[in-house]
């Protein structure tokens, strides 16, 4: 059975997640910031892509020290297990999700992953193959599934939430909508990717909360099934 799956996002008033060189951008502030601790803490694994380990080195561990007391006293471990989407085994070894804080770490290739790359991560983390030329999304949530994983928040980038919503793996959505201007057209979105050309295609989306959170709004949204 896969995870629930939960994107949270950051974006600009123009709807980008960071510069078109793929530079981190501060687009939220404190309230924020813990507000994504918290539903960090609160579930069983976070993903991001390739994209976002190499362009932003995140850790992805919970930085509240009562948070991790309290996931400590629901006998879980301080941080969730850590996953990265990974076609061919590109990750650092020394990356920040490898090697800070303690806990799981899941790295998802391919079969083509070249074996040496993969022999090292394999020291680091656990290793899922899973697809041939992209990593086969789908196989890998009931391959967290089947780890017990029931919960899975995913912290971007826009490649990887586009390939989610098209293998309809996404149930929530939540956005953070900032008050900046970021520009530019090859910056990244919440679903870049090829995009959807018939409105048949379009994800549909169903708004169910809107709050005022330090300078802009969290919006979260239900994805619709088909
Ligand atoms: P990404 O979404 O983090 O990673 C995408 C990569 O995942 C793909 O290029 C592909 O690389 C791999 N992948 C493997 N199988 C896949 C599949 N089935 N579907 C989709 N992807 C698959 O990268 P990104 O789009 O370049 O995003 C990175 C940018 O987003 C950075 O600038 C970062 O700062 C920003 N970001 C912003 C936020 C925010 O909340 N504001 C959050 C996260 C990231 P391979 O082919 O090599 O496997």
């Amino acid at each position: 059975m896969r995870p629930l799956v939960v994107v949270n996002v950051a974006m600009s008033a123009d709807g980008k997640l960071s510069t078109r060189e793929r530079r981190q951008v501060k687009i939220s502030g404190a309230e924020d910031f813990s507000r994504v601790d918290r539903l960090k803490a609160s579930t069983d694994a976070v993903m991001i892509g390739i994209g976002t380990v190499l362009a932003d080195d995140p850790s992805l561990t919970v930085k509240s020290p009562e948070s991790r007391r309290e996931r400590h006293n629901r006998g879980k471990p301080e941080h969730p297990v850590r996953v990265v989407i990974d076609s061919e085994a590109r990750t650092p070894p020394d990356a920040s999700i490898l090697t800070k804080g303690e806990g799981v770490r899941v790295v998802a290739v391919t079969g083509q992953a070249d074996p040496d790359r993969v022999s090292v991560l394999r020291t680091k983390a656990t290793v899922i193959v899973a697809g041939k030329t992209e990593v086969d999304l789908g196989l890998v949530l009931e391959e967290l599934g089947a780890m017990g994983i029931r919960h899975l928040m995913v912290e971007g980038g826009g490649t990887l939430i586009a390939g989610l919503v098209r293998a309809g793996l996404v149930d929530e959505i939540y956005t953070y909508i900032g008050n900046i201007i970021i520009g530019g057209k090859d910056a990244p979105t919440l679903a870049d990717g090829p995009g959807w050309i018939r409105e048949t295609d379009f994800a549909r989306l169903e708004l169910t909360e809107v709050t005022r959170i330090d300078n802009g709004i969290l919006l979260h949204w239900l994805v619709k099934k088909p």
